[in-house]
C-alpha cells in the first residue's frame, strides 16, 4: 500500500509584531497588526519581528459583488 504522506504545511519566515514584554508571548502576524500595534493581551508595545509560519493559503475569495441596482 501507498504510504500517504501527511500534508506538512511549508514554513516561511513571516512578518510578525511580538509583545516586548518577555513574559508575554503574544504576537501577531504583520498582515493582520494594526499600524500601531498594541498587544492583545497586556496592552503593551510590540516589536517588529520575524517567525517561521506556516503559509497561510491565499484563496481568492469570491467577493460577492453588490448589484448597483436594486433590479
Ligand atoms: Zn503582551
Amino acid at each position: 500500500m501507498a504510504t500517504s504522506e501527511e500534508e506538512k504545511p511549508k514554513l516561511k519566515p513571516t512578518k510578525i509584531f511580538k509583545c516586548k514584554n518577555p513574559e508575554c508571548k503574544a504576537w501577531v502576524r504583520d498582515e493582520f497588526a494594526a499600524t500601531e500595534q498594541a498587544c492583545p493581551i497586556c496592552k503593551g508595545p510590540m516589536s517588529r519581528s520575524m517567525r517561521h509560519l506556516p503559509a497561510v493559503q491565499n484563496k481568492p475569495k469570491p467577493q460577492p459583488r453588490k448589484p448597483k441596482s436594486d433590479f
